[in-house]
């Protein structure tokens, strides 16, 4: 079985007065977690026992009850009266970080014991515990009750004394199916949140390969993604080379001008304030607007694609490699915006692929190499071109592509999907040759007039191996609408994205 985890998030409601009781809620919750974390410091061993035996070992070392009349370190004397669930989660919030900074140390440790051993000098700090502690609270149950989807009670310390009190949750509802983790509350900003962590169990889909060699009717859902307007293209193709969909996913100009405009702004405003103090950060609102952007622009493209891909049964989500993040020339909003959309590819990626993980898709990754370069039906060097200019040459950024070898003409970013589709079925097809396998076997109802026929369509021009990684960077062309040719089955979802910042 596998498991899928979402968090859904909720806004509360509530007095003025219960945003400061949240607070006290949070920062007793982090004395009792420091607590603990230095309880596990004095006992070392606990670490080496379950979660569920340390917890038990933690509690008789702390916990005073008539059986157990004098703990060796009590918890009472930081805390008088705090309730065992309330204890409990400080007490799994410390053991988290107990074993997180013990792992570093005996890493570190090991690199140091390894440079020693070669009568190399190693400078390299040790980890330290943490000096300041900002968990959120996390609320077992028993430290609320009465959940609906408007309302939850949960039990806080005021700052003077522990109170049950009721607040309004809105936002999204709890869907159905799914098991229901312990509750958080969570400040952002000013105001205080309820994530709820959800869990779906499902089978686990079976292993890439698996899917690939055993079963032609597997579709596949490859993606390019590209820092200029359109975002994502995605194209749905069985194994066998049968192309069934395209999507274009635009609004990256959008998303490019919003971001240059800010990045302006900033770079004005230091030109007129001079130093930037050195570990202070400027301009946070712009900053904020700028990260919260995108943020959200890599959630709603990458939803997009798990959507596209899912309406088409497609089992397996691929991408190519990110590569290495090329520095622009130009002025520093250029240089930060370039940096900034590579940055969200990403992102736009790690979202898709847990995304798609939680409607049992898996995702995997192929080499970047030429992907741009190669023609998907026939695997020749294409020409790169722009509208109304001669189909020869490789202008880099240019929306169409034409084939001399097989005649096919086409959108640029389009017949890159098909290539980074067509690189993870030969990676476990023909695993031996890192060479493409015969040209596709058809697009069939796909082709647009001005694609010839292939059938001696052979070239020796094949990818690299699938497997070398991080090949140079990728650069896709600017696409132009009123340019695809090859793109007759658009998706009938709409685009383009609704841009987060428009008011
Ligand atoms: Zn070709």
């Amino acid at each position: 079985m596998a498991k899928a985890t979402t968090t859904i998030k909720q806004v509360l409601n509530y007095q003025d007065a219960h945003a400061a009781w949240f607070a006290a809620n949070q920062a007793l919750f982090n004395q009792v977690v420091a607590f603990y974390f230095e309880v596990i410091q004095a006992h070392e061993r606990v670490l080496d026992l379950s979660d569920k035996e340390a917890l038990r070992a933690l509690e008789k070392l702390t916990h005073t009850t008539k059986k157990n009349p004098t703990p060796a370190m009590p918890l009472s004397a930081l805390v008088e009266d705090a309730p065992a669930m309330f204890r409990r989660a400080a007490i799994h919030a410390a053991l988290g970080s107990a074993r997180s900074f013990s792992s570093h140390l005996s890493r570190w440790k090991k690199r140091k014991a390894k440079a020693q051993a070669r009568g190399k000098q190693f400078t390299e700090r040790p980890p330290v515990p943490p000096r300041t502690w900002n968990k959120s609270a996390t609320l077992y149950a028993g430290q609320w009750k009465e959940r609906t989807s408007s309302s939850i009670v949960l039990k806080v310390w005021t700052g003077t004394c522990w109170s049950w009190i009721k607040v309004r949750i809105t936002g999204r509802e709890l869907p159905a199916d799914v098991e229901m983790g312990s509750p958080a509350l969570i400040r952002r900003g000013k105001h205080w949140w309820l994530h709820t962590p959800l869990e779906k169990h499902f089978r686990s889909p079976p292993t890439i390969e698996h899917q690939v060699t055993t079963n032609t009717a597997t579709t596949i859902c490859a993606v390019d993604l590209n820092l200029n307007e359109h975002l994502a293209v995605c194209t749905i193709q069985t194994v066998e080379g049968t192309i069934l969909a395209t999507t274009f996913i635009g609004g990256g100009r959008r998303i490019s001008g919003f971001r240059k405009k800010q990045l302006g702004r900033i770079a004005r405003n230091r030109r007129k304030t001079g130093i930037i103090a050195e570990s202070e950060q400027d301009n946070v609102h712009l900053w904020g607007k700028i990260t919260h952007v995108d943020e959200q622009i890599a959630h709603l493209v990458s939803a997009r694609i798990v959507q596209f891909a899912k309406e088409h049964g497609a089992k397996i989500l691929v991408f190519e490699h990110l590569g290495s993040l090329r520095p622009a020339r130009g002025k520093y909003s250029q240089r930060g915006n370039s940096k900034r959309a590579f940055w969200m590819k990403g992102r736009i990626f790690t979202y898709a692929k847990y995304k798609a993980y939680n409607e049992g898709m898996l995702t995997s990754r192929v080499s970047p190499r030429n992907t741009s370069r190669e023609c998907a039906r026939c695997h020749s060097l294409v020409a790169r071109y722009a509208a109304g200019q001669p189909a020869e040459g490789y202008t880099s950024g240019a929306p169409l592509v034409f084939c001399q070898a097989c005649g096919m003409r086409g959108h640029a970013d389009r017949n890159a999907s098909l290539v980074i589709g067509q690189r993870l079925i030969t990676r476990y097809q023909n695993p031996s040759q890192g060479k493409p396998q015969a040209p596709l076997r058809g697009e069939r109802g796909e082709q647009s007039p001005g694609v010839a026929a292939c059938q001696d369509a052979k070239s020796e021009e094949g990818p690299s191996l699938p497997q070398a990684r991080h090949a140079d960077g990728n650069e896709h062309g600017t696409a132009q609408e009123g340019s695809l040719r090859m793109d007759e089955h658009r998706s009938d979802i709409p685009h383009p994205l609704r841009f987060p910042c428009e008011s």
